[in-house]
């Protein structure tokens, strides 16, 4: 199996290619502008280095650690990618594309999830690995050869990153980092199931990042039905510990809500909602279900997605609905992966 040379982002932290390059900086940061400015993904189309260098190089490295076996392409735009790693598991990420033609890569951080959401085709496949960083810069940088204009970038693909901390924080370093993507922060989102300790140790390493959270019900036992993490991480403690950040940081959580018929579209729901204190600290996304092949987990319909968001609306809140892009393609949480196995 040959070694990311992605890796070179990280000199001293993992193994140096020095002795390929001669110890050469320059010859560092040429591969470096080859692979982030020129998007070059084959060592041998790098024109700048030497073909001696390239071919010792090639025998020992590649540069993209995932190999693109299926996309689908939907009729608004939406383009899903099933991805190979080199041991052979899948993961998919999705470049969607807004109406006002705003371009987003949504990245998957783990194969597999262990939180085990009961309405989640990617909790239902359990857990496998986290992706390394690499893995997860190779989906970015692919999907950036594609389009050339600015991108957002959330990580709401397959995975909670929040589990897989180290290698987020490697890559959302990389990305804000000059010599490689120059990203501004402000145009990444971290999609959580929840994770307390984990909101707030990013926050404490990226004060302005977005952060979303799939919040689904609040209701603290159809939350906890829904979504085993939140036994671990209850919903109080959860919305208190937002209060503190949102007074330290002054930014705005999303919460997520995936809308599931006879489960969380009822009054109840709403009063708490409106229980909560600072409704500017929140920004409400409706999402309403894409049907998994479950019994008792099921879309509603649309006088059910109406009403709630109108209830909502009705409360204070700002919502969003989210339409969801690319359904024709399978493009929830998890199906491609589901489809192709
Ligand atoms: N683990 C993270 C990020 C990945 S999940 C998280 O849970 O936030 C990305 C989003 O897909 C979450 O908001 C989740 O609630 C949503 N989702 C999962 N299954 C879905 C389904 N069947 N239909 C619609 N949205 C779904
Ligand atoms: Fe994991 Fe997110 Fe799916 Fe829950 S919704 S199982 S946390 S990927």
């Amino acid at each position: 199996m040959k070694k990311s040379l992605l890796k070179i982002l990280f000199k001293n932290q993992e193994y140096l290619i020095n002795s390929y390059l001669d110890n050469n900086q320059y010859r560092i940061n040429q591969l470096i502008h080859a692979i982030f400015v020129k998007k070059k993904f084959n060592i041998q189309d790098i024109t700048t280095i030497p073909k001696k260098i390239k071919n010792s190089l090639e025998k020992e490295f590649e540069i993209l650690n995932l190999l693109s076996i299926k996309k689908n392409i939907s009729k608004d735009g939406t383009i899903k990618f099933l991805f190979k790693l080199s041991d052979d598991n899948c993961i998919e990420s999705v470049l969607l594309k807004d109406k006002n033609n705003r371009i987003t890569f949504c990245i998957s951080t783990q194969i597999g999830c262990k939180m085990n959401c009961k309405f989640c085709m990617t909790g239902k496949m359990g857990f496998i690995r986290n992706l390394d960083y690499t893995e997860i810069i190779s989906q970015i940088l692919y999907l950036s050869a594609i389009v050339n204009k600015n991108f957002n970038i959330v990580f709401m693909g397959m995975g909670e990153p929040l589990d897989n901390y180290i290698n987020l924080y490697k890559t959302i370093n990389i990305l804000i980092d000059k010599n490689y993507f120059g990203f501004s922060i402000s145009r990444i989102t971290v999609s959580t199931s929840g994770i307390i300790n984990g909101i707030n140790r990013l926050l404490n390493d990226f004060p302005s990042i977005n952060i979303s959270i799939s919040i689904n019900s609040m209701i603290k036992k159809t939350r906890e039905e829904l979504m085993p993490i939140a036994k671990n991480n209850p919903i109080d403690k959860l919305f208190s510990e937002l209060y503190k950040n949102h007074k330290k940081y002054k930014n705005r959580f999303t919460l997520e809500y995936v809308l599931i018929k006879n489960k969380n579209i009822n009054i109840d729901e709403i009063y708490e909602f409106k229980k909560l204190k600072n409704k500017n600290a929140f920004l409400i996304n409706i999402i309403p279900l894409n049907n998994i092949n479950e019994i008792n987990i099921i879309k509603p319909n649309e006088k059910e997605i109406k009403w709630f968001c109108n209830k909502l609306i009705e409360s204070g809140f700002k919502v969003t609905r989210r339409y969801r892009r690319g359904e024709d393609i399978n493009s929830a949480c998890g199906q491609l992966y589901w489809k192709y196995q």
